[in-house]
């Protein structure tokens, strides 16, 4: 364990945190929660109902024509469904499974390195690594990159996972290549892991300790040489990322001939204190806080994700994701408070913005809902959505928060022309 400050009184180093804490096993709790998405006009699963009894590695979806799917992480009993919104409206529906005790593994995974298989399986592994661009005709995928280092500050999850499970990432590594056809497989690590990474087969790529330099928009610049353009996706330069996580995940899942369902996830204390645990998908944040000696008091933080990209939530009843790489708890003194106050025109969002976009401008832009304004005339779409404007201004205005809002509210204008068209 390592003791660090971060967000609050005390000023982070913007370094990563490079010294993996090991991994605290924790028990399979009593029930898990696992959050199902469903499109904007889908209603509850019509192929679930409680009281049906699932195994451990099942594939849940709601009807059998459904792309959605979420693999039980436990044998149990469902006990209820329940819609749920989640971040920018999306709508899930909340299967709870009431856990039996021993796993009775279901077998319905097919041990082939096919398309079909990851489609059908790996889309829900920890790390929810995605193999949607594979299977459009109109997208071509030459190289994957795999990220051996962590999306944000204190995290540790995929420098554990290159650290201590080479093995695992060097059979993903394997499978990749037969599912997908890509001829380059690249991981990015730090230059301390660069030993292990090397026994991967994947060809290695160190990259610097200071954030945000693992973020794929940087590591497309700074280690491929290709830069994205303005509202283009990594995947339009040909590119797929995936976190080392995810691809031991693949790994391992062939070797077992089982899907994974446990997740790796950094725990951060109040105190700024770092463990690693690996629980069950779906286990109640509160469950995970519990196992590590950690007490909520009012007005405390909690954020799923890293200090600078996760989001706060306001239940620890939420499950733990695939995609949850970290929690962090902050005190109330210790939190970042944000304000309503105008911008001071002090330039330290532009200073230490990456892509250098005008975020005094762009801030008031988005404050007034002027979100096509904000695209067309101050680099939206050019944020490649690190925090760090958000974490330097002087009138602590919430500028993450209104840039992803912004963008949100964009795709939802297009959407809605698509429909119209
Ligand atoms: S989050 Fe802020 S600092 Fe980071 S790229 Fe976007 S505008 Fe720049
Ligand atoms: S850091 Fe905040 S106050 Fe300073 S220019 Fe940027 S938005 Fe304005």
């Amino acid at each position: 364990m390592i003791k660090r400050s971060f967000l609050g009184l005390v000023k982070p180093r913007l370094q990563y945190n490079l010294v993996p804490d090991s991994v605290q096993e924790l028990p399979v709790p009593k029930k898990v929660t696992l959050l199902l998405k469903v499109s904007q006009n889908g209603g509850p699963p019509s192929t679930l109902k409680v009281g049906d009894a699932v195994k451990t590695g099942q594939r849940l979806s709601a009807s059998p024509e459904s792309a959605e799917y979420v693999i039980s992480s436990v044998t149990g009993t469902i006990s209820a469904l329940a819609p749920h919104v989640g971040t920018l409206a999306q709508k899930y529906s909340a299967i709870t499974i009431d856990a039996g005790g021993q796993d009775n593994w279901d077998d319905q995974f097919k041990n082939e390195p096919t398309l079909d298989t990851a489609m059908k399986f790996f889309e829900y592994a920890p790390g929810n690594p995605s193999f949607k661009a594979f299977s459009d005709p109109e997208k071509t995928i030459r190289t994957i990159v795999i990220n051996g280092m962590d999306q944000d500050l204190l995290l540790t999850v995929n420098q554990y996972v290159v650290q201590n499970e080479a093995a695992a990432v060097k059979s993903g590594v394997q499978a990749l290549k037969k599912i997908t056809g890509a001829n380059r497989i690249v991981i990015t690590v730090p230059e301390n892991l660069v030993q292990q990474a090397t026994t991967t087969g994947a060809e290695v790529k160190p990259v610097s300790d200071t954030y945000p330099n693992s973020l794929p928009h940087m590591v497309m610049k700074d280690l491929l040489g290709q830069v994205v353009l303005a509202g283009d996706t990594v995947e339009d330069t040909e590119t797929v990322f995936m976190s080392a996580e995810a691809v031991a995940a693949i790994g391992t899942a062939f070797s077992a001939s089982r899907p994974s369902v446990t997740k790796v996830l950094t725990v951060v204390g109040k105190d700024g204190t770092t463990r690693n645990v690996r629980a069950r998908i779906g286990t109640r944040i509160g469950d995970i806080l519990q196992a590590c000696d950690i007490s909520l008091s009012d007005r405390d933080r909690v954020i799923l994700g890293g200090p600078m990209r996760g989001v706060a939530t306001y239940s620890e009843d939420l499950p733990v994701e695939p995609g949850t790489d970290g929690i962090v708890v902050q005190d109330e003194a210790d939190s970042a408070q944000v304000t309503d106050y105008p911008c001071v025109n002090c330039g330290e969002c532009i200073r230490i913005c990456p892509v250098k976009i005008p975020v005094n401008m762009l801030v008031r832009f988005l404050e007034a809902r002027l979100y096509e304004d904000a695209r067309n005339m101050y680099d939206l779409d050019c944020c490649i959505e690190c925090g760090l404007c958000s974490y330097v201004c002087l009138s602590r205005i919430p500028i993450f928060q209104y840039i992803k809002l912004g963008k949100y509210e964009l795709s939802l204008m297009e959407t809605a022309e698509a429909a119209n068209e």
